[in-house]
């Protein structure tokens, strides 16, 4: 009974065959008369195989059976690949352009996408204004981020985690790193107050979205709300910064300050084994480190004496590229401060001109190059979680969409099942509906 119908609906298909195709006529195909369908004839008649996989029933292109049987033909081959569904439909028909259709399938089966679909991406962004905009004190705009754990010494026998905080100035790339004891809020606030005390309240932070950050943002608030603490919130008001959060999960959207972190452990792992030493050495080995980084060059290094040396950002924070104290001619500004100032302004604008040839070299998109099918809201997606084990990440629907000034969403509100709403990048998500 179901082969009367599999062969009824094989007949239907068949209707729509063009026999003067070359391609079909490749096939030579020939009339079944016991069946009452065509099936291919080709060349393996003489091989040792079922009747079926030699002279298989000939099937249309365009046909939605074919569609059909392909889809039917992928569930049999275990969502298997494009190639092991082909071959699954081989076994008894003959669909032209199977290959295309099974690649077609493969694309569209949702289960296929939660077990193999890749991440979704979008366009990379255009810097973002305060990255861009030079003339500014060094560290007006921070981006901040921790890196570690390292291991310290507290004495003999004993030791515990310490990590490092990396403020990194979004415009001039100078990076000042301090040791701090434990991921606490206090912890935090303590190397905060340090870095401010250096280089100077910055006018806006930016960090991604881990915990003592988001702590550190929502004591400072509470501190400048409570009337009672007068002399806290004066203490805090001293750096009262405006704190920009980026989605969780998304460190490319820090991607300044993540390449600072970089930077770090390259440097560590050449100037020491931080491991096991002291809180006080550790900081000593940052310190050292900082200023390593903030002689790197920042702009191409000429081997033509007439050019400048590569600028560096040591020149915006020290107004010289390295550490060794200059001899500076003191003699033609005897007596005279405003012409030495002068001077020092007139050095400080050289730098930022130069600075320009720095931006030049953030201008291409490395990578993401190309912009997407924007995500939209009522998606239904794959929301990738931190550990790789696909089957513990979690469906949700896209509820709130974030656009660009481009257009383009690359972050979005979703929803799991259990009404729990999360912000996460679209390269977080994979997309189980186109
Ligand atoms: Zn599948």
């Amino acid at each position: 009974m179901i082969k009367e119908a599999e062969l009824y609906w094989v007949r239907q298909a068949q209707k729509e065959i063009n026999f003067q195709d070359s391609n079909i006529q490749k096939l030579d195909p020939f009339f079944d008369e016991d069946c009452e369908v065509y099936r291919v004839g080709g060349r393996l008649g003489r091989a040792p195989l079922s009747y079926d996989i030699r002279h298989p029933y000939l099937l249309p292109k365009k046909s939605h059976i074919s569609f059909l049987l392909v889809c039917d033909r992928h569930l049999h081959a275990l969502h298997g690949g494009h190639l092991r569904t082909a071959n699954e439909v081989r076994k008894k028909f003959w669909v032209v352009g199977d290959m295309n259709i099974a690649r077609r399938v493969v694309r569209c089966c949702i289960t296929c996408r939660r077990h193999r679909g890749k991440p979704t991406h979008q366009r990379m962004a255009d810097l973002q204004e305060f990255r861009v905009s030079p003339c500014s004190p060094p560290f007006k705009t921070t981006l901040v981020d921790y890196l570690g754990p390292v291991m310290v010494k507290l004495n003999r026998n004993t030791t515990t985690k310490g990590y490092g905080a990396l403020f990194t100035c979004a415009v001039t790339r100078a990076v000042h790193l301090t040791v701090v004891q434990d991921l606490s809020t206090q912890a935090f606030l303590q190397a905060l107050e340090r870095f401010v005390s250096i280089r100077g309240a910055p006018a806006m932070m930016v960090s991604d979205n881990a915990t003592c950050f988001r702590g550190a943002d929502n004591t400072i608030n509470e501190l400048n709300i409570k009337p009672n603490q007068t002399q806290v919130r004066e203490h805090c008001q001293r750096y009262k910064v405006e704190w920009k959060f980026g989605p969780p999960g998304g460190p490319h959207h820090q991607g300044a300050v993540e390449r600072m972190v970089q930077e770090v452990k390259k440097a560590t792992r050449q100037l020491v084994k931080v491991d096991r030493l002291t809180f006080v050495e550790c900081e000593t080995v940052f310190c050292k480190i900082s200023g390593l980084i903030n002689s790197r060059p920042l702009t191409a290094m000429s081997s033509s004496p007439l050019d400048h040396p590569p600028l560096t950002p040591n020149h915006f924070l020290i107004g010289r590229g390295d550490l060794n104290c200059p001899d500076i001619p003191c003699e033609d500004y005897k007596g005279d401060l405003r012409k030495r100032r002068e001077l020092c302004n007139t050095m400080v604008e050289g730098f930022w001109r130069r600075w320009m040839e720095y931006t030049h070299k953030l201008a291409p998109r490395q990578k993401w190059q190309r912009s997407s099918d924007n995500v939209e809201e009522n998606d239904i997606v794959l929301v990738i979680g931190d550990d790789r084990k696909r089957g513990s990440w979690k469906m949700a629907e896209v509820v709130r969409t974030q656009r660009g000034q481009d257009g383009l969403v690359r972050v979005v509100e979703v929803k799991y099942a259990d009404g729990t709403r999360a912000t996460r990048p679209v390269t977080k998500l994979v997309s189980l509906m186109k």
